[in-house]
């Protein structure tokens, strides 16, 4: 890897980083609220239980999907695996920070 692109990787890497932070809160709090709205239907009216089940789905499908797109290397553009405080690609050894 050249020198000069190693900042430009840190700081593309950040970004991928960040972004993958507010998917998995995005995520995370969109598939709690819809659990609450199932089990409190008292203060959030009636939903039938597909379309919570439905909304969940395409709230995970649609993080796998944003993951699949984000959570790349910026070198070599390979999918980072499941560690998100990479600090070497294990594929082409990039530092990442
Ligand atoms: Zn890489």
């Amino acid at each position: 890897m050249q020198k000069h692109d190693e900042k430009h990787i840190a700081r593309d890497f950040w970004m991928r980083q960040g972004r993958q932070f507010v998917a998995i809160a995005i995520a995370l709090f969109l598939v709690l609220f819809f659990a609450v709205v199932y089990k409190r239907q008292d203060l959030f009216g009636e939903f039938s239980r597909n379309i919570l089940i439905s909304a969940q789905l395409a709230v995970i499908t649609a993080f796998i999907g944003f993951t699949a797109f984000n959570w790349r290397c910026p070198s070599c553009n390979k999918y980072l695996g499941k560690d998100i405080n990479k600090r070497v690609c294990r594929h082409c050894r990039a530092r990442l920070r």
